[in-house]
């Protein structure tokens, strides 16, 4: 046997043990690299399947490979290193590129930037929604520092003040690759004020966020009570400003409308160009969808794209997760879904929300998901992988389900709410970051709606 037949021997039988959304989740784009002094180098795609591999399988994969070619002793696992030469060519990367190395690029973070290579003007539809918005965005960019200054974005979410955002960055980064520019949720730009006030790095802090070109600044409203980032910020803001540097904010809701936010950094909110994005309405749905079906390389029959178009009105995300849960059915059958079994499988996403679904299901549901048992993921250990799924039970109960964030620190074994707060940001941040976990959400979403 070859090392891919041994392999599909393991995965075979691993299978049989599993249930399908678990298998998929760890096991899907592996493979057995090489055998080497003893050792079988399993290549895997993220360092988050590498570490549970190693936790919660490796025994077996190590026994079923020794079964099958006794000369393996050992496992080690290694994270696919297709993805990471990318890393520092993605910047040089041309427009238009064979669809696999596409895919590749869209999870693309250049990590001087903090850019994701996904989020670009050519591949954002612009519809009455998001006109003035997308206009400003693209203002700034051929006048940066001089024409809105500040740009501050707003809107519902799910509507593309991220996507833009970050395409401002992307295309000032492509035309002029010296400017200094970088992407922070403020969620980050406030966990590292607090590392550095913690290690005594202010100096370099300063120095990293007054030396820019170009500041982005994504979510503001979560600067709301929390005083420190406030006033670092605003210098920041002030320093930046002066030497007419280009700053952009987004946030859920207008300036006014942030309470617990100093009055003198919401002027500066106010001081510039203030653009909202709104609802798409049919027509931007249905060309969304087509940008969204090319950029995956997919060939949906535009009957499908229209009724999906008609059926999910609500904000992009969702229009999105809806596409793509069809883009993943089409694969299964390996084959196009007709109209009626695009109706089928929508069904679920569409009446969800009219089905009761407890707090104490999700959380039987998502620790099966990740094998674990309830007890832990209420309890209050910190440890890593309890964490996670801790914050994925948050997050769902928050999308899914529209819980308040003190209901749900207190479904949780009653914990401050502003762990809760930050849990779901930071799962929708990552959501948009690893296409991994994002399959896991969506299978995590299948089990909650479809069994
Ligand atoms: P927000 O930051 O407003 O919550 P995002 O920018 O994260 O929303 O957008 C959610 C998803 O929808 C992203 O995948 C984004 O690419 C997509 N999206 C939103 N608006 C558009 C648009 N006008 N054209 C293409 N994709 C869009
Ligand atoms: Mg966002």
């Amino acid at each position: 046997m070859n090392s891919q037949e041994i392999w599909e021997a393991v995965l075979a039988e691993i299978k049989l043990n599993l249930s399908k959304a678990n298998f998929l989740t760890w096991f899907k784009d592996t493979t057995l690299l090489e055998v080497k002094d003893e050792v079988a180098i399993i290549s895997v795609p993220s360092n988050f399947v590498k570490e549970w591999l190693e936790k919660k399988y490796h025994k077996t994969i190590l026994n079923l490979l020794n079964k099958l070619s006794p000369e393996i002793k050992n496992v080690q696992y290694v994270i696919s290193s297709s993805k990471k030469p990318l890393l520092k060519t993605a910047q040089k990367v041309k427009t238009f590129l064979p669809s696999n190395d596409q895919m590749l690029i869209q999870t693309t973070i250049n990590p001087e930037t903090n850019l994701n290579l996904k989020y670009t003007f050519e591949n954002f539809v612009v519809g009455s929604n998001n006109e003035l918005a997308h206009a400003a965005a693209l203002a700034v960019t051929e006048n940066l520092g001089k024409k809105y200054n500040p740009l501050f974005i707003y809107g519902g979410v799910g509507l593309g003040k991220t996507h833009l955002l970050q395409a401002i960055g992307n295309k000032v980064n492509k035309e002029n690759p010296k400017a200094v520019i970088r992407y922070a949720s403020c969620e980050k730009f406030t966990e590292e004020l607090v590392e550095a006030i913690r290690n005594q790095t202010m100096s370099s802090f300063k120095k990293k966020f007054r030396q820019l070109d170009l500041l982005l600044i994504d979510d503001v409203q979560f600067l709301a009570g929390k005083e420190k980032s406030q006033e670092e910020l605003f210098h920041t803001f002030n320093n930046l400003y002066e030497k007419n540097k280009q700053i952009v904010f987004t946030s859920d809701r207008p300036p006014k409308a942030i309470s617990s936010i100093e009055e003198r950094l919401r002027s500066r909110f106010e001081g510039g160009m203030i653009a909202d994005i709104s609802y798409p309405d049919f027509e931007t749905r249905l060309a969304i969808l087509k940008t969204k079906t090319q950029i995956a390389g997919q060939d949906i029959n535009e009957d499908i794209l229209r009724y999906i178009a008609e059926n999910i009105p609500k904000n992009v995300r969702e229009l999105e997760g809806a596409l793509n849960r069809i883009i993943a059915e089409t694969h299964l059958k390996q084959a196009p879904l007709s109209l009626e079994e695009t109706k089928k499988v929508l069904s679920s996403l569409l009446t969800k929300n009219n089905r009761y679904i407890s707090a104490q299901e999700v959380i039987k549901k998502v620790a099966s998901f990740y094998d674990l048992d309830e007890k832990l993921i209420l309890s209050h250990s910190r440890k890593k992988e309890l964490v996670k799924p801790r914050q994925v039970v948050m997050y769902l109960l928050r999308e899914e389900f529209k819980y308040s964030f003190t209901n749900i620190a207190e479904k949780l074994g009653h914990r401050d709410h502003t762990t809760v707060i930050y849990a779901c940001q930071k799962v929708s941040e990552e959501v948009g970051q690893d296409p991994v976990f994002s399959q896991e959400i969506t299978l995590i979403k299948d089990l909650l709606y479809n069994k």
